[in-house]
């Protein structure tokens, strides 16, 4: 294997460390501490687990967080009112609302809902907007961490050609907008894109996020390239990426693996946001 791994649980840990000192000193000086607020409808196993760890995280950063869980009956207009709710309530700093939610309610709608400013999911059109056109705002928490690898690695971006594979809101798209922002020249990828691997040659930086486990083998990695596997996909033989690590790892300069790259990045942005929303309000 010739790449270097980007130790994503490394990286994660020294932005949640540098988060602690920044609560502390946010403590210091507004006598108060910020609060992240979840909410989850239903009892999806994998959203308990997600948010279990969001809260672990944020009492490691010496942060408040609290939690609703509502019946997997609720209906979209009682979830509406609640994050209507938590939009006024001064004591709350951040909203998030994990998905999926159950199918009687409009995913959209409800993210839609959500005061722009305690949006620590970066989800919000308003967000998204505010990304399209280049301008400060809240910013989806993968695609932050992903930004944040890459710049721990100290990768030149400015010029370089990046390829993203996945065009979601979530991830492929705002990562898209963050590339694009640091000056790369950015091709996205899609079901429908022809020739996939001769396109995702041309990466000088590679981004995967496309959720079909190997999708992406040495054909697809141009020589000396960074990889960074968002791809999160449970299979028989344990959680795999997009990228088929072990063939990819002979031709890239480095690339992250699955699991222990971008995942743990995620929660460690969350907190980012959740004390950037803080500093942010009056
Ligand atoms: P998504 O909404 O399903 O989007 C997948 C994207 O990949 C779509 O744009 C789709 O193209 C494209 N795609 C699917 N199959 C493809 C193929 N064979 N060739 C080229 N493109 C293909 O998924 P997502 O929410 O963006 O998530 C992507 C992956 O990242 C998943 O594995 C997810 O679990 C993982 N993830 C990880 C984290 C983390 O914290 N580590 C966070 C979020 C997501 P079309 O648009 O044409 O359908």
């Amino acid at each position: 294997m010739a790449a270097r791994v980007i130790d994503g649980k490394a990286v994660g840990a020294a932005v949640r460390a540098r988060v602690a000192e920044e609560v502390a000193a946010y403590e210091a000086e507004r006598g108060r501490t910020p609060l992240l607020v979840t909410v989850i409808v239903g009892d999806d196993p994998a959203s308990e687990i997600y948010v279990r760890n969001k809260h672990r995280a944020c009492e490691e950063a010496g942060m408040r967080s609290a939690h609703h869980g509502l019946p997997a009956g609720t209906s979209e207009n009682e979830l509406l009112e609640l994050v209507g709710e938590l939009g006024v309530d001064r004591d709350v700093d951040g909203i998030l609302v994990q998905l999926p939610v159950p199918d009687q309610i409009d995913p959209d709608r409800v993210v839609a809902a959500i005061d722009p400013a305690k949006d620590v999911d970066g989800l919000t059109p308003v967000n998204a907007g505010l990304l399209a056109h280049g301008m400060p705002g809240l910013v989806p928490c993968t695609p932050a961490g992903v930004m944040e690898l890459l710049r721990h690695e100290g990768i030149e971006l400015e010029g370089a050609e990046a390829v993203v594979v996945g065009r979601s809101k979530l991830v492929g798209v705002p990562v898209s907008r963050l590339l694009l922002a640091a000056n790369a020249t950015v091709t996205m990828c899609h079901s429908r894109t022809r020739d996939l691997a001769e396109v995702c040659r041309r990466g000088d930086v590679l981004v995967a996020a496309a959720g079909v486990p190997g999708l992406l083998g040495a054909d697809a990695v141009k020589p000396g390239a960074v990889v960074i596997d968002v791809g999160t996909n449970r299979t028989d033989d344990g959680l795999r990426g997009d990228v088929d690590f072990e063939a990819a790892a002979g031709v890239a300069g480095a690339i992250s693996p699955v699991p222990g790259g971008v995942g743990p990045m995620t929660i460690a942005m969350l907190l980012v946001n959740t004390v950037a929303a803080a500093r942010a309000r009056v």
